[in-house]
């Protein structure tokens, strides 16, 4: 790892305040698309080609960009093939961590997403939020420690949580898996303790990250990650990009009500997809176990129990109902159906496919394709992996 460099502050519209904006100008291109000439640096930051080379020739001998060894024909340009430039992957590391309401994960990767630490241990009681953010910190200092990577390092953190987070606040939603976090600002706690900035994040929308990076779904600009376990959750890309809506709740698809007569949600509403479909398992999720009732469902239908595989049979039509007005609405080439469900996926395809084409204009319903998630487990993590990356607030090597 590159060590980190005193930050010292820079008058506004100074030399070194343009030199410190172009770095980060060309980090934030680089990391944004990984490989890039020169020239595609120029176009792609609006910098002038020798203001590029100089930069970029700074950037080299601080060990921060490395030149690629294979050349390639430059994008749009004169033919002249050009040499191209990436982030070196050591010059800087990424924070990943998941607060599931079973266990708790952390990953610490380089530049180039390649993991340097990983570790999980049980999430402590759910009624607990003072356990719960010890257990947190203990973690991710043991898996920074052993990934050797310090907080000057770090150009980015990110902590998966079950619940919306409002975005002004920081705050998590009522409507959270975990209770006792509901009405903390999550991020700013860990921030506090952790001394370095790190961002809560709805799990779901990292879930989205996660198998839009790296879930072998290429092509998608336009998906929709749905998350079924002890609630129901779902993440928008749209454009390639997260969205979170103006208070950060975008995608809560699990309060969509699908019966104005049905049961009383945690959210205030009745009849959201999330209560009907805790309502189909039988009830609220078992504070007992750590299991969710779904994962209890999908192992009891695997064995060929009729009545889970009936019940599963209903959630995913209840699922696809809910789907009915997002596909209507936002038209999505791809939805990824990830959580507790995935080794059940194939009890629950025809259903959610079933009651999406009832719910559902032709065409849209018609062309979206429905895969179950491809990373299991560690969605959660590497999509706040993925965040941290991608929309890093600080570059601490940009100095
Ligand atoms: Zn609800």
């Amino acid at each position: 790892m590159a060590s980190s460099r005193p930050r010292r502050p820079r008058p506004p519209g100074s030399l070194a305040s343009l030199r410190h904006r172009n770095r980060g100008r060309i980090i934030d291109a680089l990391r944004g698309a990984q490989l890039l000439s020169r020239a595609e640096l120029a176009r792609a930051t609006g910098l002038s080609r020798s203001t590029v080379s100089t930069v970029v020739a700074e950037l080299i001998d601080d060990d921060i960009v490395s030149e690629g060894a294979a050349n390639r024909p430059s994008l749009g340009g004169t033919g002249r093939p050009g040499v191209t430039l990436c982030l070196n992957p050591s010059a800087g590391a990424a924070l990943g961590v998941d607060i599931g309401y079973a266990r708790l994960r952390v990953l610490v990767s380089d530049l180039a997403g390649t993991v340097r630490a990983e570790l999980d241990a049980p999430s402590p009681d759910p009624d607990d939020a003072p356990a719960i953010i010890d257990a947190t910190v203990a973690l991710v200092q043991q898996a920074l420690a052993e990934a050797a990577v310090g907080a000057g390092h770090l150009v980015g953190a990110a902590a998966a949580v079950p619940a919306p987070v409002d975005r002004e606040t920081g705050l998590l939603g009522v409507e959270s898996c975990i209770p006792a976090l509901a009405g903390i600002d999550v991020g700013g706690v860990l921030s506090d303790r952790l001394g370095f900035a790190i961002r809560a994040e709805n799990d779901a929308n990292l879930c989205a990250v996660a198998e839009r990076l790296w879930g072998d779904h290429p092509g998608h600009e336009t998906m929709l990650y749905v998350k079924l376990a002890h609630g129901v959750g779902s993440g928008l890309i749209i454009g390639g990009r997260l969205h979170r809506g103006f208070h950060g709740t975008a995608g809560e698809v699990g309060h969509t009500s699908l019966s104005p007569d049905g049961p009383l949600c945690k959210c205030g509403n009745r009849g959201c997809l999330e209560r009907m479909a805790q309502g189909v398992m039988a009830g609220e999720p078992s504070r007992t176990s750590r299991r969710s009732p779904l994962a209890d469902l999908v192992e009891r239908a695997e064995h060929d129990d009729p009545v889970a595989r009936r019940a599963l049979r209903d959630v995913g039509a209840l699922v696809g109902q809910a789907l009915g007005a997002t596909v209507n609405l936002l038209n999505p080439s791809l939805i990824v159906v990830g959580g507790d469900i995935t080794p059940a996926w194939q009890a629950l395809e025809n259903p959610v496919r079933e009651a999406l084409d009832r719910c559902a204009m032709h065409r849209p319903a018609e062309g979206v394709v429905i895969v179950p998630g491809a990373l299991g487990v560690r969605a959660e993590v590497l999509g706040a992996v993925g965040l941290a990356l991608r929309e890093a607030p600080a570059l601490p090597f940009a100095a």
